[in-house]
């Protein structure tokens, strides 16, 4: 056996352990594992620095999660896009593939509780009809792995896997989606990723929510898979008493790149059932990433996205730039709130030197009464009811 395999094993679980371990009443206790169990890996178990800090909330089961019944069991649609079992067809190029339901860790916050924990809610037995969906579909060029965490399946079947989906010709690029590098960075071995670059191009997504994550273990398994020529990147999820704070995003961001992770995705977190508890507001996050934008390097900056409910797909969300938008110009704000004037090429703009701008409150670019405009950010300094703005004129030599 190896050494993450005997981690798993030794993971804390029961609910015996829950109320030893963690001071939860035996009841609750028993509530939350039938909701969704438990599995926190030694290693992870070791990076808790005290009660209730942001690597506890995502592991420790919390009543909060029973006393939410409103969020959706499967907010994202995703079974009612899965045309065979283990595959979900939402996006015309690309598919989702579940190979097991096994992860490192059941992280709290979870989107696929429905299909992650006991093995019997991903059959390893249904792989035959998704590898034969996937044949035929001659669209789908990109394949995203998934589960639970690929990466809990064994070198061998694994490769098993990798060698089918190569041999299907119009897949191009195959995406393992794995939290292993974060929660269990022990199972990032040589073995795996000599077996892994056989079978290039490989991406790995991960999934990093807080600075305290990354750990000399975690950063070597991440740069064990670049040296592979694997790119990895990140997806992290937005959420309230983890990762709500714009310094320890960027402190999340920057790290990563250093152990060369390009930061992808920042999610809002998903209205799933025993989740609500880790929400924030829309504002919250484009606030962040307001604060990073213009004050730390464009590579550590991830899109922010929501992952619409009902199986919308990925929908970009960003801070409000454009202030005011005619058939010549765009007014915008910079990051630091300043206001500039950008002339689109078939503005006829001569002698104007000052252009008015309607506020315009429908489109996010009123202020609320606050100082604020609504989407978490405060208004430009010379920013009134109605602002005139100078316009640079490029004046010609001739
Ligand atoms: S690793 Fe991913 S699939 Fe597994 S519990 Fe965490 S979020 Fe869910």
């Amino acid at each position: 056996m190896e050494l993450w395999q005997q981690m798993i094993r030794d993971s804390v679980h029961s609910i015996d352990q829950l109320v030893d371990k963690f001071g939860i009443d035996r009841k609750v206790a028993e509530g939350l594992d039938e909701f969704f169990q438990a599995r926190i890996n030694p290693y992870y178990l070791s990076l808790i620095r005290y009660p209730g800090d942001p690597i506890w909330k995502q592991c420790v089961p919390d009543k909060a999660e029973l006393d939410d019944i409103d969020g959706f069991e499967d907010p994202l649609q995703e079974d009612a896009m899965s045309p065979v079992p283990n595959i979900t067809h939402r996006y015309p190029d690309r598919a989702l593939f579940l190979t097991t339901s096994q992860c490192g860790m059941y992280c709290r916050f979870c989107t696929r509780k429905r299909k992650v924990g006991n093995s019997d809610k991903i059959s390893m037995k249904e792989l035959e009809s998704a590898f034969k969906y996937l044949e035929k579909h001659t669209e789908i060029r990109d394949v995203v792995m998934s589960g639970g965490d690929p990466l809990m399946l064994t070198d061998t079947m694994l490769e098993k896997i990798l060698k089918r989906l190569r041999q299907i010709p119009h897949i191009e690029i195959i995406r393992i989606g794995s939290k292993m590098p974060c929660v269990l960075p022990h199972r990032i071995t040589q073995k795996l990723v000599d077996m892994i670059k056989k079978y290039h191009p490989i991406y790995v997504n991960t999934h990093f929510n807080h600075p305290w994550e990354i750990t000399p273990e975690s950063t070597k398994a991440c740069e064990m898979l670049a040296n592979a020529g694997i790119p990895v990147s990140n997806q992290a999820v937005l959420m309230k008493g983890v990762n709500d704070d714009a310094d320890v995003m960027k402190e999340l961001f920057t790290k990563l790149l250093k152990i060369r992770v390009r930061p992808y995705y920042l999610y809002m977190a998903d209205e799933t059932r025993g989740a609500n508890h880790f929400r924030t507001s829309l504002d919250k996050g484009i606030e962040i990433m307001y604060k990073l934008r213009g004050h730390t390097s464009g590579l550590a900056i991830p899109h922010f996205v929501i992952d619409a409910p009902g199986g919308g797909g990925k929908i970009p969300v960003l801070p409000q730039y454009i202030l005011h938008r005619d058939d010549n110009r765009i007014v915008m704000r910079n990051y630091k709130n300043e206001v500039f004037v950008y002339r689109e090429a078939h503005a006829d703009v001569k002698t104007e030197t000052k252009i008015p701008v309607e506020i315009n409150k429908k489109n996010g670019n009123g202020t609320n009464g606050n100082g604020n405009n609504g989407n978490g950010l405060k208004k430009p300094k010379n920013f009134k009811e109605k602002i005139e703005v100078t316009e640079m004129i490029h004046m010609s030599k001739n």
